[in-house]
Parts: structure tokens; C-alpha cells; sequence
């Protein structure tokens, strides 16, 4: 039996933070009620066509899926329920954002299966978080977090963003203490990420530069270290045992599915995707051009799913199994790519053993440099 991630997307955002590039849309409920409809069809109709397959994790992501009804989340947790067969440590993720998020909400997720939570705060500052466009407080993260706490949650990672629009290094560190006096299981620490045509790029001159940004990443790794946060990967921290099953997943090159519009999938060597617009993707569905929804991004051969492998799985602290490696592509991975691995050690950015090979921590700093040699 196959086993396999399904990733559910909610396109729906009270109001666009001026650094996101996601796909999401401020739509009223009318809207919502129309996707859900959908939704629940295009769950049902590839459950009906997937055969032996065992789902491993649901991620609820977005978007802002706290950001709508409840009901609609726990029927599209019964709809997968209903059409696919399901792990029996099935881990059930849904992002939250304060501000969106009630104790009602809470307990319908709970009950509806999900256990885990992740809370987009993203800083402590709320200079910061309003300079960013985000809709919250640090107060009414903590309002979400104590109610998901007190409902019974006992799975919940906090996102940060570090390199943000005036933040200093002590802003880093007053955030990254406040946190983990909290507790959480898990903490997600991005930088942020100037995309193109994003409001953000008016304040480009208020950003930190990158060496102050890589010290605020390297206090926060001491920081979280110290408090006994494992790094499993370059932006994540969990306590022993809490990792991510689905982020892992994705990192080892395992199979998903994603649902709804803009929802990326990655199963048979193909990346494919929903088309990123809510009306279309409601219109295809409706006229039955279902296969007009869908956009093939690449159909891989054998040697860029092997870059792939080693690409994401670089992303991980283990590194890039080389028994995994050799029982997945039947060829020693070292000699497939000798040139690019002899490069990047003789710089420093990784480091080989027996069993695997992984980032340095000059790696970690300069991850891209890697990637270059492998897409
Ligand atoms: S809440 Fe998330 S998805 Fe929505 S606009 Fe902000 S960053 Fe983007």
C-alpha cells in the first residue's frame, strides 16, 4: 500500500499581509460556502480513483483557515475520513492566525481529529506586526494560544519571521524568549522573503541587512537550542518526538495530494497543480472540465527526481541518506554526482560520512549555494 500526504487549501484571508505571495483571497461567505462545495467533490471524486493508498497526514494550510466557519473544516475531515483509508497515527495539521480564532473553533477542530496547530505570530512586536500588515496583536496570540492550550491542543508550533521591516537583533531575542516561556511543542523560524509585487518592497530599506539577519538566525538557534528545541531543518525546531510528520514527509520526497485551488501535488514523479483562482477552479468543477483545473508543472525523469531527493533532503539536519538514496535510485550517490559534491565540500558547505551526507553549519548559513547545484 501506497502511503501518502493530503494537503487541503483555504484561499481565505481577512486581509493580505504585505510580504504574502500565497494564494489567497478576501471573499465573503457566500463565496466560501460555494468553494467548500467543490472542495468536497474534488476530495470525493480522487478518492474514488485512488486505490491502495494510506493517508499518513492531512494539512490544513492557507491562506487563513481559521478564518472560516468551522463546520466547514470538519466536514472536509469527514469527507477524507469517508473516501480514503487512514493511518492510525494519522496527524492532522490546521494553520491558525489570532484574531481569527475562538474557543468554538478550537474545540470543533479537536473534535473533528486535528491534532496539531500552527499559530502564524510571527513576532512579539506588534510595531512589527502591524509594519507587516498582519491583522493581530502579540496579545491576541496569546489570547489563541491559551484557548488552544485550554481546549485540550497539546501539538502546537509557533511560526516566526526573522530579517522583518525594523526588527533588531534585541527584537529577535525578546520574541524568541517570549516564546518559549510559552511551552509550545514546536517553533518555525522564516526569514522573510521579499517576492515581487508584494507591498513589502516599499519598506526594502527598512530591512535588516544580511549579516545582521544571519546573526538574528543564529541567536535564535542558540536561543531555542539551549531551551531544548531540536533543529530537524534549516527553519524548524521541535521538541524530542514533535517534529513534523507532514514538513518531513514533503523534505524525504514522499507523495501528496493537495486539494482546492492553488493545492500542489506531487505523486508518480509528476508536480502538478490546481489552478490558483477560486472562480475557475469553482467553474471547472461545475462544467465537468475538471482536467482544465489542473496545471502540470514537471513530469520528472529518473535524474531530476534524484537532484530533488537530494535537494530537499539536504534541507533536513540528517542529510541525505545514502543507503536510502541507493535503495530508491540503484546507483551510489556519491559517484552519481561526484563533481558537484567534490565542489561543495571543498568549500565547506557539506560534510559526508559513512551513512549521510548533510548541510555544515556554513551550509546552513548559505543553503542557496547548494541548492544552485541541484536544480
Ligand atoms: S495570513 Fe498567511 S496566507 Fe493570509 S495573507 Fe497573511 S501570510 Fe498570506
Amino acid at each position: 500500500m501506497k502511503e501518502l500526504g493530503i494537503y487541503i487549501h483555504i484561499p481565505f484571508c481577512k486581509q493580505k499581509c504585505y510580504y504574502c505571495d500565497f494564494y489567497s483571497a478576501c471573499e465573503n461567505e457566500e463565496k466560501q460556502a460555494e468553494y467548500f462545495d467543490v472542495l468536497k467533490k474534488e476530495i470525493e471524486d480522487v478518492g474514488k480513483s485512488t486505490e491502495n493508498v494510506l493517508v499518513k497526514t492531512i494539512y490544513i494550510g492557507g491562506g487563513t483557515p481559521s478564518f472560516v466557519d468551522s463546520k466547514y473544516i470538519v466536514e472536509i475531515i469527514n469527507k477524507i475520513k469517508d473516501n480514503f483509508l487512514l493511518d492510525k497515527e494519522l496527524e492532522i495539521t490546521i494553520e491558525v492566525n489570532p484574531g481569527t480564532v475562538t474557543k468554538q473553533k478550537l474545540q470543533d477542530y479537536l473534535e473533528a481529529g486535528i491534532n496539531r496547530l500552527s499559530i502564524g505570530m510571527q513576532s512579539s512586536k506588534n510595531e512589527i506586526l502591524k509594519k507587516i500588515g498582519r491583522i493581530h496583536t502579540w496579545e491576541e496570540f496569546l489570547e489563541c494560544f491559551s484557548l488552544a492550550r485550554k481546549v485540550g491542543l497539546n501539538n502546537i508550533n509557533i511560526d516566526c519571521m526573522i530579517g522583518l521591516p525594523k526588527q533588531s537583533l534585541a527584537d529577535v531575542e525578546e520574541t524568541i524568549n517570549k516564546v518559549i516561556e510559552l511551552k509550545p511543542e514546536h517553533i518555525s523560524m522564516y526569514s522573510l522573503i521579499v517576492e515581487e509585487n508584494t507591498p513589502i518592497e516599499k519598506l526594502i530599506d527598512e530591512l535588516p541587512d544580511e549579516e545582521t539577519e544571519r546573526k538574528m538566525y543564529h541567536i535564535a538557534k542558540k536561543m531555542l537550542e539551549k531551551a531544548g528545541f531540536l533543529q530537524y531543518e534549516i527553519s524548524n525546531f521541535a521538541k524530542k518526538g514533535f517534529e513534523s510528520n507532514h514538513n518531513l514527509d514533503c523534505w524525504h520526497q514522499k507523495e501528496y495530494i493537495g486539494f482546492g485551488a492553488g493545492a500542489h501535488s506531487y505523486t508518480d514523479g509528476c508536480r502538478y497543480s490546481n489552478i490558483a483562482n477560486i472562480d475557475e477552479y469553482i467553474k471547472c468543477y461545475r462544467e465537468n472540465r475538471i482536467e482544465d483545473s489542473i496545471e502540470i508543472h514537471e513530469k520528472q525523469d529518473k535524474t531530476s527526481m534524484a537532484k530533488e531527493f537530494i535537494l530537499l533532503s539536504l534541507r533536513t539536519i540528517k542529510g541525505c541518506s545514502k543507503k536510502e538514496f541507493y535503495n530508491i535510485f540503484g546507483y551510489d550517490i556519491e559517484k552519481g554526482f561526484l563533481n558537484e559534491f567534490e565542489k561543495l565540500t571543498k568549500v565547506g558547505l557539506i560534510h559526508i560520512d559513512n551513512d549521510s551526507i548533510s548541510l555544515t553549519e556554513k551550509g546552513l548559513d548559505l543553503a542557496n549555494l547548494v541548492w544552485e547545484e541541484f536544480v
